[in-house]
């Protein structure tokens, strides 16, 4: 595996990988300090295309003023290593002043999908996310792109924004939702679980349980606003200090729900425990 640094050492290397041969390239971006949730993405990347490019790199302008930036984990000999053993054939790891030159001015933003949830609790944040998948896409050009349902809305915003700017490397049909890779008892895995205390981290499994059982009530046909409630009161019991949203959203356009409909439904959840925010969604009438 190679790891490239700079936008003039990115073509090269891909074009290399490429060859006359007409190969088949997945990309996989990250922002590092990896876990079994991104290996999976990998390994579905290199199920689907001849190579895969892994990108690292933690975008500023996905972090408010008052995030972690600064305390974000950055490991990325470690990461590499984890990558090459997974048959990563490139990895792209810019720097701040690579990806965002002097003079940078350009911002994406995909009203509508981005404004609730997360992006209601984190101004600016989902800007940041498109504005560097844009540019991630076309520095690397690739067939098919993979991410996390962890992150749903997200991959809603990705998808939005590829299918509005007509991108083609990928095309909106070729940017893939991976399932969420959990850990033994049912808590996401996330590079954030880090930061938890041994304490916070045993409480944090409520979180997952807690949210199993509103989809089972609001699956069962029970009130949605009552699960919601109970869900809550459900997530403070278990040591987390708020919740930044409990919703019921339709799973593609992510409009609120008060009420599960004929088209597939999520749970969407983030919550604090002590210093820590927490996500997760799970689908609701997956099967309707
Ligand atoms: P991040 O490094 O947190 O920006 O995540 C990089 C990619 O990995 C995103 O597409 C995430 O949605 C995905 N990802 C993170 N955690 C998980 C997980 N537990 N299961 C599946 N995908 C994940």
């Amino acid at each position: 595996m190679q790891t490239v640094k700079t936008l003039q050492m990115l073509r090269t290397a891909l074009a290399h990988l490429r060859g006359n041969t007409g190969s088949t390239v997945a990309l996989v971006p990250t922002m590092g300090a990896l876990h079994e949730g991104h290996l999976t993405l990998v390994r579905r990347a290199r199920a689907e295309a001849d190579h895969v490019v892994a990108s690292i790199f933690v975008n500023p302008k996905q972090f408010g003023p008052n995030e972690d930036l600064d305390a974000y984990p950055r490991q990325l000999a470690a990461d590499a290593a984890m990558l090459e053993a997974e048959g990563v054939a490139l990895l792209w790891a810019p720097d701040v002043a690579a990806m965002y030159p002097e003079g940078f001015a350009t911002s994406i933003g995909v009203a509508g999908v981005s404004d609730g949830l997360c992006g209601a609790a984190r101004p600016g944040h989902f800007d940041g996310v498109a504005t560097v998948v844009c540019k991630l896409f076309n520095q690397v050009a690739p067939d098919m792109a993979f991410f996390g349902e962890k992150d749903f809305q997200q991959l809603a915003v990705i998808r939005t924004m590829a299918r509005d700017l007509d991108l083609t490397q990928p095309p909106v049909d070729r940017i893939f939702g991976v399932p969420t890779v959990r850990e033994a008892d049912g808590l996401a895995m996330s590079s954030r679980n880090r930061y938890l205390s041994p304490d916070q981290r045993a409480a944090a499994a409520a979180l997952p349980r807690a949210m199993q059982a509103a989809v089972a009530a609001i699956d069962g046909g029970g009130d949605v606003a009552d699960a919601l409630a109970g869900l809550q009161a459900d997530i403070l019991a278990a040591g987390f200090s708020s919740v930044d949203y409990a919703t019921l959203a339709d799973a593609r356009s992510l409009a609120t729900l008060s009420a599960l409909g004929p088209d597939p439904a999520r749970l969407l959840v983030a919550a604090r425990i002590g210093g820590t925010r927490l996500i997760d969604n799970l689908p609701v009438n997956r099967t309707a």
